[in-house]
C-alpha cells in the first residue's frame, strides 16, 4: 500500500468512525457513544425549541439521524405542502433525561403532533418555555386544540416513511406511543393496510398522555 493510499485509509476510516454511533444498554437504562444532533430545519421540518437544541437535548443514534432526515426528504415527495417539528431526542452521551423515563440510548424520538390551521393549511404546534415546549398542550376527543387541528393523514404518513426507512437501512421501529384514544384515526387514513401489518403502536395508556406529539423507539443493534 503507498503512503499516500494508507493516509486516505486511515484518515477515513475514522471519519467513517466518528460519526458511527454506538448504543448500550435499553432505552430507559442506556448510554450512546458518538451521539450525532439533528439539524435545526429543513425543507419540511423544524426543532421545537433552539433553547433546548442548544441544551444538548436533541442527540441521536448516527442511523436514527439518517433514517429521520431521509423520512423527511420522502415526505417532501409524498406529503407536499407538509411541515413537521420534531421534539425532545436525548443527550449526546444518552443516560438519564428527565422527565422521560426512556430517550436513554439515542433511539427514542419524540415528534410533535403534525396539525391544520383554520385555514386548512398544515401548520406546526406552538412550541414554548410557557407550554413546556410545547408538552403541556392537550387536544379534545375531536383532535382539536385551540385553532389546530389534527392531521392525521400527515401523521400516517411520517410513520409510514420512518418505517419503510429504517428496514432500507437494515434495522426497523420497535413501537409507537401515541394517545390509544386518537390511534383509530390513523386507520380511517390511506395507510391504515400499511399501519395495521408494519407498526406496533402502543395499547395502553402511558405515564403521560401522547397526544401533543408520538414517541418512536427505533430498534438498532446495541452492545
Ligand atoms: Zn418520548
Amino acid at each position: 500500500m503507498s503512503r499516500l493510499v494508507l493516509i486516505t485509509f486511515v484518515l477515513f476510516s475514522q471519519v467513517a468512525y466518528s460519526s458511527t454511533s454506538v448504543c448500550h444498554g435499553t432505552t430507559s437504562n442506556g448510554s450512546l457513544e458518538n451521539g450525532v444532533e439533528l439539524p435545526s430545519d429543513g425543507n419540511n421540518f423544524v426543532s421545537y425549541s433552539t433553547v433546548a437544541r442548544l441544551a444538548g437535548r436533541t442527540y441521536v443514534h448516527s442511523t436514527v439521524k439518517s433514517i429521520i432526515i431521509n423520512s423527511y426528504k420522502n415526505l417532501e415527495e409524498t406529503m407536499p405542502n407538509t411541515v413537521y417539528k420534531y421534539a425532545e431526542t436525548g443527550y449526546e452521551s444518552g443516560g438519564k433525561f428527565r422527565p422521560h423515563k426512556t430517550h436513554q440510548n439515542g433511539l427514542s424520538v419524540d415528534f410533535m403532533t403534525p396539525v391544520k390551521n383554520e385555514k386548512g393549511q398544515s401548520d406546526h404546534l406552538p412550541t414554548n418555555p410557557f407550554n413546556k415546549f410545547g408538552y403541556n398542550i392537550e387536544f379534545d376527543s375531536s383532535g382539536k386544540y385551540e385553532e389546530f387541528t389534527i392531521d392525521y393523514d400527515a401523521l400516517a404518513a411520517h410513520i409510514v416513511e420512518l418505517d419503510k426507512e429504517s428496514k432500507k437501512q437494515g434495522v426497523g421501529l420497535w413501537r409507537v406511543i401515541f394517545d390509544p384514544e386518537l390511534q383509530p384515526h390513523l386507520f380511517k387514513t390511506k395507510h391504515s393496510e400499511y399501519l395495521k401489518t408494519n407498526i406496533q403502536f402502543s395499547k395502553k395508556r402511558s405515564w403521560v398522555r401522547h397526544d401533543e406529539h408520538y414517541h418512536v423507539d427505533f430498534e438498532v443493534p446495541c452492545r
